[in-house]
């Protein structure tokens, strides 16, 4: 099936929702819902080319742990309040896909091996070890190479991965605790240098008095690595990265049994220099973003922190089985600083059926689009939709489905709109929320 008729079928689905006779019960008055969506609207977000590619997104003041898992499973990612998903068509410039990592499929590569070695090295003896170099550093220390590459991968690199990630998918995983965790305790060992890692929770003690060692490490950051002073503020720093709607749990018998958005510190004789911004959710540990001290890149603490969170995810799954993956967000297509994110993941996600692929069969998929967007499942059934007349709004103090109180609302074809991509963006889990209408 060609992207154009699976568009149409896409369509006809929804346009088949919308003859629909509107039968339905009101709500039960009450809130039982764990989400509540404040708004729902699309931004663009601009890729190399400069071109503008939509993303939906909806700014919630509340959401469970079990849906945001569900939506990271539809490819969403959070940044503050808001929780958001490309759009991708035909028309789609660079796409952006999600990616996981399955904890029991994951393997330590040799050269995620290197740079651990690196750390290692410079912990215990104050030098690092850079006889050799690897991939993961490679592809974020040279964003300026080969743009026209899909994922920036030379067709050598790529053919490199293709190979390992073939080879790698009919081995089992590694036991993550026993050769990561152990990598890990050797260096939490310390020698020359002493290292931590804390787990800080948001509006803690601690993280209120950490609050500007950490936005001074986060501007250091943006200006070294991604050159971006209008990140540099304050404002745009706490509604990223310091608000979240998730609700925090602790259990004080049990330092493993947490949920909630977290900030991992990284410090080396005392001194912060790297902070990951991460959600303990049901099912996934997601790093929203990780900032670190540009010195201490030569000595891999970039990767040093990603396996870190990848051993805390593994160390959790232990004692909550459900929690079985681990996200490093969603990957766009011609931004190669964000390929050794490839090299972490175990699968990508395809949007047209929200099937999780095996990570070589995504790539290749995206190799042979050249960069558009590309179905890495063509030729199964698209993906279930909600039905967006069913979706429960609260309206005037009251909860009912949208089809049931529409006729009352004011903007009620914007609206619809609205929950019209929200239904494509989300899936089922759409009716499981609820939408806050002004009157
Ligand atoms: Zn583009």
């Amino acid at each position: 099936m060609s992207l154009k008729q699976a568009c149409l079928i896409d369509s006809l689905f929804i346009e088949t929702d919308l003859e629909k006779p509107i039968l339905y019960e009101p709500l039960e008055p009450k809130l039982a819902h764990d989400t509540i969506i404040e708004t729902i609207d699309i931004m663009q977000k601009s890729c190399v080319h400069k071109n503008n590619n939509p993303n939906l997104y909806i700014e919630v003041e509340k959401i469970s742990h079990e849906h945001l898992s569900e939506l990271i499973d539809q490819g969403w990612c959070r940044r503050g309040k808001r929780v958001m998903k490309p759009i991708l068509d035909d028309t789609t410039c660079c796409s952006r896909y999600g990616l996981r990592t399955e904890l029991t499929k994951f393997r330590l590569t040799r050269s995620l091996k290197i740079s651990l070695k690196r750390m290692k090295k410079y912990i215990q003896t104050n030098v690092p070890d850079l006889s050799e170099t690897c991939q993961e550093e490679k592809s974020e220390a040279h964003p300026e190479l080969s743009q026209e590459e899909l994922l920036d991968f030379t067709q050598k690199e790529m053919e490199e991965f293709l190979r390992t990630a073939t080879k790698e998918k009919s081995k089992k995983g590694d036991d993550i605790d026993k050769v990561l965790g152990e990598e890990l305790k050797e260096i939490a060992k310390g020698g020359k240098h002493n290292i931590e890692v804390s787990l800080v929770a948001l509006n803690s003690p601690e993280f209120n008095a950490t609050y500007q060692e950490s936005f001074d490490l986060f501007c250091k950051w943006n200006r070294a690595v991604h050159d971006q002073e209008d990140w540099c503020n304050k404002e745009f720093f706490d509604t990223s990265f310091c608000i979240t709607p998730l609700q925090n749990i602790q259990d004080e018998d049990n330092e493993l049994g947490v949920m909630g958005t977290f900030h991992l510190h990284f410090r080396i004789d005392g001194k912060l220099v790297g902070v990951a911004e991460i959600d303990i959710l049901t099912k996934y540990l997601c790093v929203n973003l990780n900032w670190y001290h540009p010195e201490y890149r030569v000595i891999g603490i970039g990767i040093f922190m990603i396996m870190s969170n990848m051993s805390l995810a593994y160390q959790i799954s232990k004692v909550r089985p459900e929690l079985k993956y681990f996200s490093g967000g969603v990957i766009e297509t011609n931004r190669p600083r964000q390929n050794y994110k490839c090299y972490l993941s175990t699968e990508m996600l395809c949007d047209w059926t929200r099937r999780w692929v095996p990570i070589a069969d995504a790539v290749r998929k995206i190799h042979e689009a050249k960069g558009r967007y590309a179905s890495f499942l063509p030729n199964e059934l698209p993906m279930k939709l909600s039905d967006f007349f069913s979706i429960s709004c609260l309206f005037n103090g009251e909860t009912h489905h949208f089809g049931r109180i529409r006729k009352q609302i004011k903007n009620e074809k914007e609206l619809e709109e609205n929950l019209r991509g929200l239904s494509k963006a989300a899936g089922l889990v759409a009716n499981e929320f609820i939408v806050k209408i002004q009157s």
